[in-house]
């Protein structure tokens, strides 16, 4: 069976490179299909359709593609109709693997190569075909394992961040999804129960098994074929337990693929977590009760995380997908790691964060004098922290939250700019406190009269974070045992 082959299934389902959904390839191979079948020559096509035999041959080869009025024409010449031409499936499996080669002939990997094009023909093999196509493949896997570098995904990241900030990080085609599917099993508000979850499982047509030999590098795994999901029995206590089936839901419903690079993996990740927040936290309600309070100019975390029983940092972060959008207020959110170093960021209203030179703001270290700095110091762990900060970009009021995970505490913070603090609860702060970063002399720097005593005369051994010269994890879904997958898999499968 040649639909076996990875490459080959993505090549048959890859998106067609034209604007308006047509696929050259597939198309020009349909009509020289349907042409022979038929017993025309090139030539009499060509005259049938009044045009230059080398034109319709251009359109054989995928080479180019027809206008609408033209498929007309062909379809008429052909005896067949327009939708008919435009089946996206290959017109026969020799065919599927044939457009698979010309596909990877045509590929980046292959161009950036310099070789010449390996022409197929009727006396090429289908075994010849597929080791053509399993060679395309293994050079793809490589060249893939070895752009996931530091590097590739920091700008990766770089870039996603870009985009999230051009949407001021709302995604309305996912809140429709997730409305979707809310009311398909009838949520009315309110917190999303287990029950519900179970509903949506049924819904999907997938069914929920508890199991105590989950990969351990997955939080789930999907079987597909069989309509399950597995989770692990054992969950952490600080997890929301909602939270690894509705990602399991989410990646199904965005329809999301094998990730063909890092930064489609990254995206995939802000999709699955996004959507997951939306059911979480959907949006009508959401909205409905974040306007209540900034009417009364109450906004708070804590009670958009109680409102709808989800941690404290699910609660912040859905909230900068809808303050901007629907509440009209521009916001920055940051998860810090104790030691500083930020985890995950997002901003619109301006804020600098830190940044390396590739524009990547998660791994470099945030000021002392932030917020999100702060609140380690501050004993009180129960009671909100709000804070003022003056920065070189300007005064922004958050507050922050510290959450304990595995890897140590972090701490969880929302700001807005200086006009907007008069809609949160919190702004009455008194502390305070000045950033002069990125001017050295604010926090990176020791203090002169410290220096001069200490300089010279100090020797930290540094302890080398494991992070630090760890490859990045490779693979289709980075960092994930594939084999491990497939095993554990075919061990719970019921139809062996
Ligand atoms: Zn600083």
């Amino acid at each position: 069976m040649v639909n076996a082959d990875p490459l080959l299934r993505s090549a048959l389902s890859a998106p067609p490179a034209a604007e308006h959904g047509l696929d050259a390839l597939t198309l020009g191979r349909r009509i020289r299909e349907l042409r022979t079948t038929r017993r025309m020559t090139l030539d009499s096509l060509a005259a049938a359709i009044d045009r230059a035999p080398s034109q319709v041959s251009m359109i054989e080869n995928g080479n180019r593609e027809p206008r609408l009025s033209m498929l007309r024409t062909i379809a008429i010449a052909l005896g067949t109709t327009v939708d008919d031409l435009l089946k996206p499936e290959a017109p026969s499996e020799r065919a599927a693997l044939e457009i698979a080669v010309e596909r990877a002939q045509r590929g980046a990997v292959f161009t950036a190569l310099g070789l010449a094009k390996i022409r197929v023909s009727r006396a090429t093999s289908d075994e010849t075909l597929q080791t053509i196509l399993t060679l395309h493949h293994e050079i793809e896997r490589l060249h893939r394992e070895r752009a996931a570098t530091p590097e590739e995904a920091r700008r990766a990241n770089a870039q996603l961040r870009a985009t999230m900030r051009a949407r001021d990080n709302y995604f309305p085609e996912l809140e429709e999804q997730a409305l979707e599917l809310l009311t398909a099993v009838g949520h009315s508000g309110g917190p999303v129960s287990h029950q519900v979850v179970a509903d949506m499982a049924t819904h999907l047509g997938y069914s929920l098994h508890y199991v105590g030999d989950l990969p351990h590098s997955t939080r789930s795994v999907t079987d597909k074929r069989n309509g399950r999901i597995y989770l692990p029995t054992a969950q952490s206590a600080s997890r929301d337990s909602r939270t690894p089936i509705l990602q399991a839901f989410a990646s199904l419903l965005c329809g999301h693929d094998e990730p063909g690079n890092y930064a489609e993996f990254l995206r995939q990740r802000v999709e699955t977590n996004y959507l997951t927040a939306a059911i979480l936290l959907p949006e009508k309600d959401t909205v409905r009760l974040l306007t209540e309070a900034k009417n009364l100019r109450r906004i708070s975390m804590e009670d958009l995380r109680d409102a709808f029983s989800v941690s404290y940092e699910t609660a912040a972060h859905r909230f900068t997908n809808l303050a901007t959008a629907r509440l009209g207020i521009p916001v920055h959110f940051m998860k810090v790691h104790e030691s500083g170093t930020i985890i995950k960021a997002y901003e619109n209203d301006s804020v600098r964060f830190p940044s390396d030179a590739l524009g990547a703001v998660e791994g470099t270290t945030v000021c002392r004098s932030w917020t999100a700095r702060t609140v380690f110091d501050v004993p009180d762990r129960f009671s909100p922290w709000y804070q003022y900060t003056d920065t070189p970009s300007g005064t922004f009021w958050c507050t922050s939250r510290i959450e304990k995970a595995k890897e140590g505490e972090y701490s969880v913070s929302v700001g807005v700019p200086f006009d907007h603090v008069k809609w949160f609860r919190g702004r009455e702060t008194t502390n305070r406190a000045v950033s002069r970063c990125p001017d050295e002399s604010c926090c990176r720097r020791a203090p002169n009269d410290l220096a001069t005593r200490w300089a010279g005369q100090s020797w930290p051994a540094a302890r080398t974070p494991t992070s630090l010269l760890a490859a990045l994890p490779t693979g289709t879904f980075p960092g994930v045992d594939q084999t491990e997958v497939y095993q554990f898999l075919e061990s719970h499968s019921p139809t062996h």
